[in-house]
């Protein structure tokens, strides 16, 4: 139970319940297909979270930083893809890691693996980064000669084993439905798998929450990737890819104000903590989040008519029908359900969990102003 009185900025709630089931669905998806299972750390950010992990069986993870890896690396995780192309200025950060943890690399340039070949002191597995049509990172998954070329240079480099071929289909999250899901999912998995045959059967990481969460084939894949199924959020239910009750987080805010002529309360909680995410509410205009109502147990269901329809930095601004925004008044908190979890997590860096208990999470770590 929370003690609610004990809330008096905005704080991250996190349903153990909901992640662990989110986590066995996961898990569950990938044996059934045989597919290896290396989440994405870059979502929960949590050693707590990532040992809800390991109770399901997984031994490896992905995390999107060297820092992160380290994170983890110090609580024993011990195979860790950095999902991030390798930056040159951290090779010697690199190189501090123990020998006891294998660390996979994202390369995408010969020149950066030059640059590895000439300062790496210890042994690492190499992942070719492959653009099957996100186009943000990675060889173009029809470009033969550069990948042949930097097949070749990575045979020069001893510390260096390649191991496959990686993608992120990031554009499933502009599909407006679970059937676009599925189609730019699996033109993203032909498209790599076709490429790591081409070049001598090289291994297959995927790994987005929409396709990994609804594709009808993994055929050909060694392994999966997502992140954001840890908790999910609006921007997944919207496209179909969960269920308003997957969502594992919300944000309690306190209500500053109620401005009962314009149908809004103002929450503290604004674009530092959900970060300034947005989807089109059903009016077109942008939607930064829906809002539940808050019990020691946790949040209910979104109020009908509910919604955060602004936000500046610290404000966020909730529409809601009369006869609920009759009853608030300052001092009163609502949850909010976030946009796009992962943002949000990394903004609050930590979370308490539904017995009033506090969270960790790496940003906490490093910096973070909005840690609990
Ligand atoms: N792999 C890479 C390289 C990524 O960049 C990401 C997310 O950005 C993921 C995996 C996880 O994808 P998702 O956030 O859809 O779970």
């Amino acid at each position: 139970m929370i003690n609610l009185s004990s809330i008096t900025r905005p704080t991250l709630l996190l349903d153990e319940r909901i992640c662990r089931a989110n986590i066995a669905f996961m898990s569950k998806r990938a044996a059934e297909a045989g597919v290896h299972f290396r989440p994405h750390m870059k979502t929960a950010q949590s050693r707590l979270v990532a040992g809800w992990f390991r109770d399901a069986g997984v031994r490896s993870i992905t995390v999107s930083s060297v820092g992160m890896a380290r994170y983890f690396a110090d609580d024993g995780w011990d195979d860790i893809t950095i999902a991030f192309p390798v930056n040159p200025r951290e090779i010697d950060a690199l190189n501090t890691f123990p020998g006891t943890v294998r660390l996979h690399f994202l390369l995408e340039s010969p020149e950066t693996a030059g640059m590895l070949g000439a300062a790496l002191r210890r042994e690492a597995d190499v992942w070719i980064k492959l653009d099957s049509g996100y186009g943000r990172t990675g060889i173009p998954h029809d470009d033969d000669v550069a990948l042949d070329a930097l097949i070749s240079s990575l045979r020069q480099i001893t510390q260096l084993r390649l191991r496959g071929l990686l993608t992120h289909a990031g554009m499933t999250y502009t599909a407006s439905n679970a059937d676009e899901v599925r189609v730019l999912f699996e033109q993203s998995r032909a498209r790599l798998v076709g490429a790591a045959q081409r070049h001598g059967n090289l291994l297959c990481s995927a790994g987005d929450t929409p396709g990994c969460t609804l594709a009808k084939s993994f055929e050909g894949l060694h392994e999966i990737r997502p992140g954001n199924m840890t908790f999910y959020d609006l921007m997944q239910a919207k496209r179909g890819v969960c269920g308003i009750h997957d969502i594992a987080v919300a944000a309690a805010c306190p209500v500053v104000a109620v401005h009962e002529k314009r149908g809004e309360v103002v929450l503290y909680g604004g674009a530092v903590h959900l970060s300034k995410e947005s989807i089109p509410g059903d009016e077109g205009f942008p939607l930064y989040g829906l809002l539940c109502e808050l019990t020691p147990e946790g949040w209910s269901d979104p109020i009908e008519g509910g919604w955060l329809c602004g936000m500046s930095q610290e404000h966020g601004i909730a529409r809601l029908p009369a006869p609920i925004l009759r009853r608030l008044k300052p001092g009163d908190l609502l949850a909010v359900l976030p946009v796009h979890s992962c943002l949000t997590a990394d903004a609050f860096g930590g979370y308490l969990n539904l017995d009033g208990e506090r969270v960790d999470h790496y940003a906490a770590h490093i910096h973070f102003p909005h840690a609990i």
